[in-house]
């Protein structure tokens, strides 16, 4: 496994202002400097595999490769289990081009026509690459149930309609730090942390 450490440059292959949030204030306290996709003029590859992992690597590999540093994708969605899984990894897609998430929402509403099961889950993808190809891949898994109507305005994309297990507050609602201990995004993050950084690195609380 490689390793990354305190003053690693890593680019984020992410244009999504809520991932870079997200994923900078997780990588912060292990001083890893974070540089976004737009920074390095990172264009946005087609993303046509068919799974969370497949679509990660390939974001990875293609920003490692343009930047010529190590670099971090996220791929991720909410899935909904009336709805066999969608939009799954076609979360951004229901918003459109537009990226018009209270419309993505309602239409999840309006596809589960009052199904009585509202589990739903988010799942979080996280590939590092390196410029030489090599990759490792990290998954983080976030349950809980969906929400209606859509409830806070923190947070991004479906976070207004998702409870997770043990909350009452949407993740529109909930506290940015607390979403960051649990998430998908945070649990695939925990993983990777475990991974690539050895045990003896500082950590900037
Ligand atoms: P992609 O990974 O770029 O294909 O986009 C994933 C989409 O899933 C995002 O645009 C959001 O709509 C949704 N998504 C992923 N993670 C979250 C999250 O933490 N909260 C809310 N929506 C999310």
């Amino acid at each position: 496994m490689r390793r990354l450490s305190p003053g690693t440059r890593l680019a984020l292959a992410t244009h999504n202002p809520g991932k870079v949030r997200e994923l900078a204030a997780m990588l912060r306290p292990h001083g890893v400097a974070v540089l976004s996709a737009g920074t390095l003029g990172l264009g946005e590859p087609v993303e046509d595999a068919p799974d969370f992992v497949g679509n990660a690597r390939l974001k990875a590999l293609a920003a490692a490769k343009a930047s010529g540093l190590p670099a971090l994708a996220d791929d991720s969605g909410f899935s909904v289990a009336a709805l066999g899984g969608a939009p799954g990894v076609l979360s951004a897609r229901w918003a459109g081009p537009g990226k018009d998430f209270a419309a993505a929402m309602e239409r999840v509403r309006r596809e589960m026509a009052g199904s009585a099961d509202r589990r739903a889950w988010f799942t979080c993808a996280l590939s590092l690459a390196w410029p030489d190809g090599a990759t490792a891949t990290f998954l983080g898994r976030a349950e809980g149930t969906v929400a209606w109507p859509p409830r806070g305005d923190r947070g991004f994309g479906y976070d207004p309609m998702f409870v997770s297990l043990g909350n009452t507050e949407t993740y529109g609602e909930m506290d940015p730090a607390r979403k960051h201990a649990t998430s998908h995004r945070a649990r695939a993050m925990a993983q990777m942390l475990l991974s690539c950084f050895e045990p003896g690195d500082p950590v900037v609380p």
